[in-house]
C-alpha cells in the first residue's frame, strides 16, 4: 500500500503546528498554508520555527514530498494590470522561499485569473511569465499547478490549460500539477463510474501526463457535473459519490503522492482518512 492521505490542517500558532494536527487525524499526508492566507505580507519564518516544524514533521512520521503546501489566495500570477501582476510575482516567489526554508519541496497554487480584461491566451502567458521567473530565482520546490472549476474568470479548468502551462515552463523538472476531484468534476469531467473515471483519466494522460502529477485534492462536489461552481463537499455527501475514491485509492497512478481532503466538515477529517484507507483492496 502505498498511498498518503491526509487533509489541509490549520497551521494556527505557527506552522510547527500543522504536522502534529496532521498526525492527531491519522494523517498520512497534509496540506498547509505557510502563512495567512487572506494577507499579502507576513513575517520571515524564523530559524527556531523552522526547526521545530522539522522536527514534528518527522515525529509524525510524515514525509516532505508527501506535504502539499497551498499558496495565498491573494495571489493572481496572470492579473492583467501589470502592478498588481507583480505584486502577486513577489507574494509567489516568498511562498515559494518558505517552502524551501521548510525543507519542503512543492507549492500548490490556482494559475489566475484573466477577470475579463485580457484573453485566456494571454492570460496563460502572463501566468508562464510569472512561473519563468519564480524559478530562476528560486530552487529545489516543484510548482504545482492546480485545476480549477473554472468559476468567474478563473483559468486551469481544462487539462489544455495545464498542458500550456508547463509547456511553455523554462524547467520541467520543477513543474507539476495538483487535480482537485471536485473542480475537475465542475468543469466537466466526470469520474463517477469506471467507464467515465477510465476515459477522464486517459485524457488526462494524454494531454498532461501522468509524470506531473504531484498531489491531489480528494472532495466531493455540491455543485453538478459541468456547473463550473467550486463548492466541496464531505465524502460520499455530494454528486460524485464514493466510488470515485474508492477509485482512486486503488489506482497506482496516484501511488506516493500527498491526496489531501479540503472537505467541508473538519470535525470528520479523521474518519474521512480511515475511510479512504478502508477502501484498498489489497
Ligand atoms: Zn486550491
Ligand atoms: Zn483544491
Amino acid at each position: 500500500m502505498n498511498k498518503y492521505a491526509g487533509a489541509h490542517v490549520s497551521a494556527s500558532g505557527g506552522v510547527f503546528n500543522a504536522p502534529l494536527n496532521a498526525k492527531e487525524i491519522g494523517a498520512k499526508a497534509f496540506a498547509l498554508f505557510t502563512k495567512n492566507q487572506r494577507q499579502w505580507k507576513a513575517k520571515p519564518l524564523d530559524a527556531e520555527t523552522i526547526d521545530k516544524f522539522k522536527q514534528n514533521l518527522e515525529e509524525a512520521g510524515i514525509k516532505p514530498q508527501h506535504v502539499l503546501p497551498h499558496d495565498s489566495y491573494l495571489i493572481n500570477l496572470g492579473h492583467p494590470e501589470e502592478e498588481k501582476r507583480q505584486k502577486s510575482l513577489d507574494a509567489f516567489i516568498d511562498e515559494v522561499q518558505r517552502c524551501e526554508q521548510l525543507g519542503l519541496d512543492r507549492l500548490n497554487f490556482h494559475p489566475g485569473s484573466h477577470l475579463k480584461k485580457i484573453s485566456e491566451e494571454v492570460c496563460l502567458d502572463r501566468i508562464a511569465e510569472s512561473m519563468n521567473k519564480t524559478l530562476e530565482e528560486t530552487e529545489g520546490v516543484t510548482l504545482v499547478i492546480e485545476n480549477t472549476a473554472g468559476q468567474g474568470s478563473n483559468l486551469g479548468y481544462k487539462f489544455e490549460h495545464l498542458a500550456y502551462l508547463i509547456d511553455k515552463s523554462i524547467d520541467k523538472n520543477r513543474v507539476g500539477v495538483c487535480i482537485d476531484t471536485c473542480h475537475m468534476f465542475t468543469a466537466g469531467y466526470d469520474i463517477r463510474t469506471r467507464e467515465a473515471y477510465d476515459k477522464t483519466w486517459q485524457e488526462f494522460d494524454e494531454i498532461v501526463g501522468f509524470e506531473y502529477l504531484k498531489g491531489m485534492h480528494i472532495n466531493d462536489s455540491k455543485p453538478d457535473l459541468g456547473s463550473r461552481v467550486d463548492r466541496h463537499h464531505s465524502l460520499g455527501k455530494g454528486k460524485i459519490g464514493l466510488d470515485a475514491f474508492r477509485f482512486i485509492m486503488n489506482d497506482p497512478r496516484m501511488d506516493d503522492i500527498p491526496l489531501v481532503l479540503e472537505t467541508i466538515d473538519d470535525t470528520i477529517w479523521d474518519q474521512e482518512i480511515a475511510l479512504l484507507y478502508s477502501m484498498v483492496e489489497t
